[in-house]
C-alpha cells in the first residue's frame, strides 16, 4: 500500500485515469442495464406474441385501420371500399347483392335523456345485432355516427326486407334499463338492390339512403324499400 500510495503521488496522471476508470465503469453498468432491460422486454413481447395474448400481425393492424373503434364494425372508408368492390363483381358476373341502411331513432332524444355513455350502449347493441344478422358472407359497418350499413351478398331486394325487418324486431324487443325503468329504442331501415350500373357506389347508396327517408318520413321504426 505505502509504495502503491508513493508511486501515485508522483505520477498524478494515474490518479485521473482512475476517476475516468470509475466514470467509464458506471458507463458499462448503465448499458448494460439498458441491454437487459431491451432483451427482457423483447423476450416478454415474444412470448405474448406465442401465447397469443399480443397480436402482432401486418394484417391484424391494417385491419384495426379499417375498423370503428367503439362499435368494432368496418368503418365508412372500407364500407366504400366494399360497395365498390360488391359494384365491380356485378358489373363482371351479374353476382347479386343487396344494401341496408339502418339508422336509430330519435338517437339525440336517447343521448340527451340518458347520457352519451348511454348512448353508446345503445350504439353497440344496434351494431351486435346487425353483426348477427348480416349472414355468413354479408358486410356490416358503422356508417356514420348512429348509421349502419350492411351489404347482403346474393340477396334480391326481399330478402335484404326480410333480413333487415328482422334486425328491426329484435331491436325494439331489447330492453335497456335507465334510471326511469326498462326502455327500448327502435330504428328505421332502408333497403335497396343492385340491378343496374350506378355512376358511382354512393349514387347507389342514395337509392337505399332515399328509402330510409321514407321509413323515417312515414313513421319510424320500418323497413322501406
Ligand atoms: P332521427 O330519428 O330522424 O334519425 O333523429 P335522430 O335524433 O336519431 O338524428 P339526429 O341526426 O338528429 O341525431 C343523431 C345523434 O347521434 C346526434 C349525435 O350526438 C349522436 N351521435 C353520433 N355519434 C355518436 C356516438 O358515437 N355516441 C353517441 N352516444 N351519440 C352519437
Ligand atoms: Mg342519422
Ligand atoms: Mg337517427
Amino acid at each position: 500500500n505505502f509504495v502503491m500510495n508513493k508511486f501515485m503521488g508522483c505520477c498524478p496522471f494515474l490518479g485521473v485515469s482512475k476517476k475516468t476508470e470509475t466514470a467509464f465503469g458506471m458507463g458499462m453498468a448503465v448499458t448494460f442495464v439498458i441491454t437487459i432491460a431491451s432483451l427482457v422486454t423483447y423476450f416478454v413481447r415474444q412470448l405474448l406474441v406465442a401465447l397469443e395474448l399480443v397480436n402482432d400481425s401486418a394484417i391484424v393492424n391494417d385491419e384495426r385501420s379499417k375498423r370503428d373503434s367503439l362499435t368494432k364494425l368496418y368503418n365508412h372508408e372500407s364500407f366504400y371500399e366494399e360497395l365498390e368492390y360488391y359494384q365491380r363483381r356485378y358489373e363482371e358476373n351479374r353476382e347479386r347483392f343487396s344494401l341496408a341502411v339502418i339508422d336509430i331513432d330519435n338517437f339525440k332524444n336517447v343521448n340527451d335523456t340518458y347520457g352519451h355513455a348511454f348512448g353508446d350502449v345503445v350504439l353497440k347493441e344496434v351494431a351486435d345485432i346487425c353483426a348477427r344478422h348480416k349472414g355468413a358472407a354479408g358486410f356490416c359497418a358503422r356508417y356514420g355516427g348512429e348509421e349502419f350499413a350492411i351489404i347482403f351478398k346474393g340477396a334480391g331486394v326481399g330478402q335484404a326486407e326480410e333480413m333487415a325487418e328482422q334486425i328491426r324486431q329484435e331491436f325494439e324487443q331489447k330492453m335497456f334499463t335507465t334510471p326511469q325503468g326498462e326502455r327500448s329504442f327502435s330504428v328505421s331501415i332502408g333497403v335497396a338492390e343492385y340491378d343496374r350500373a350506378y355512376p358511382g357506389a354512393s349514387a347507389f347508396f342514395e337509392v337505399a339512403d332515399a328509402a330510409l327517408y321514407c321509413a323515417k318520413r312515414e313513421g319510424k321504426n320500418q323497413v322501406r324499400r
